[in-house]
């Protein structure tokens, strides 16, 4: 039988775009059915993120309009990542694949055939892997390419220049539930869950309509989440370093004592106001990395829940259900 395909899209206010590429998704679904790579159970699924435009209205005039949408809204904005694993854990119980992809229309989704039928072949995750980013701007591409970059030489393994475009099994999924860090970042944990995976290439290209939500500070932040949640790197170089240092200095203490022995110290106020700023300078880039692990593991004991859903378009509304409460409440 045909496996049953969600395709789950991550949506933090998109009111602009949402109407333009939701059909097209629909389309997508409809011909891959047509096809029949997919069961006619196959739906897309809506995850808002806390939007504070129309974004759910949206999404809820959608779902009334045609069955196969479906959507779910996250009780506050949580970023993109924690969107994406409240849609996929959504997901998994209900269908047999997911393609997570985002709501803008950059990614291309004719590359979903090539995912569903290496699917159908055997593989269990496949990445989406972007081919171009001539339609990126010169800073966002260079920016991005030096984020995979850096992130490799960190010791984050990520496949390079895969974003969140990718299919995932049910099957995965219910493994990938059992990686319960609160620190997210996804493109780092599915290929830890292992299972048989491949690349399906595609390019990339330009935002439909509305504005990118990761603006440098935000891609930086994403970096430093995928370092410090996937690799210890940064702690080790710290310790390498602080070696090297301790060696110089050491050197350094022999030749003073030296010249103070031979007699021939000079005051030398440049060269240690120098020493002074650099190392003081380390110890505190160094004190900051440290920082940024304790506080990681300081937000993974309090375990709090990485996403919460408020509402579904399946359930009867919060809203409207409202009116029927007295009555739950006279039954008690
Ligand atoms: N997104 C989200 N929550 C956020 C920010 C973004 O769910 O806090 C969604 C957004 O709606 C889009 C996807 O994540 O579907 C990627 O965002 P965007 O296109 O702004 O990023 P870019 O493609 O520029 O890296
Ligand atoms: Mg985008």
């Amino acid at each position: 039988m045909a496996p049953k395909l969600y395709i789950v899209i991550p949506c933090y206010n998109e009111q602009e775009v949402l109407p333009i590429t939701a059909p097209m998704f629909l389309e997508k679904i409809r011909s891959l059915c047509a096809a029949g790579k997919v069961s006619d159970g196959s739906r897309v699924l809506f995850v808002n993120d806390g939007s504070r435009d129309r974004t759910w209205e949206i999404i809820q005039e959608l779902a009334g309009q045609d069955e196969h949408y479906i959507g779910i809204s996250q009780s506050r904005n949580r970023g993109h990542q924690n969107a994406v694993l409240a849609g996929l854990m959504e997901a998994k119980d209900l269908c047999d694949i997911t393609i997570s992809i985002d709501c803008d229309g950059q990614d291309d989704i004719n590359a979903m055939d090539a995912m569903v039928d290496a699917y159908l072949e055997g593989c269990d995750v496949v990445y989406g892997v972007r081919s171009s980013r001539e339609t990126d701007s010169f800073f966002k591409r260079a920016t991005a390419q030096g984020f995979y970059k850096f992130l490799a030489a960190m010791g984050a393994e990520v496949v390079y220049n895969h974003a969140d475009y990718r299919l995932i099994s049910a099957r995965v999924l219910k493994e990938l539930a059992n990686f319960k860090e609160v620190n997210l970042f996804l493109r780092g944990l599915v290929p830890l869950v292992g299972f048989k995976s491949t690349s399906v290439t595609y390019s990339r290209a330009e935002r439909i309509a509305g504005e990118s939500h990761y603006p440098l500070s935000k891609m930086i932040a994403l970096a430093v989440d995928g370092i410090t949640s996937l690799s210890v790197r940064p702690l080790r170089l710290i310790t390498g370093f602080g070696a090297l240092v301790a060696l110089v200095s050491f050197i350094g203490v022999l030749w003073a004592l030296i010249t103070a022995l031979m007699g021939r110290a000079v005051a030398g106020w440049a060269s240690m106001t120098c020493i002074v700023c650099f190392v003081s300078g380390v110890q505190l880039i160094c004190l900051g990395i440290i920082g940024e692990y304790i506080g990681k593991i300081y937000l993974e004991t309090k375990q709090r829940p990485r996403y919460i859903i408020s509402r579904r378009t399946w359930e009867p509304e919060q809203g409207a259900a409202g009116a029927d409460r007295p009555a739950e409440k006279a039954e008690n």
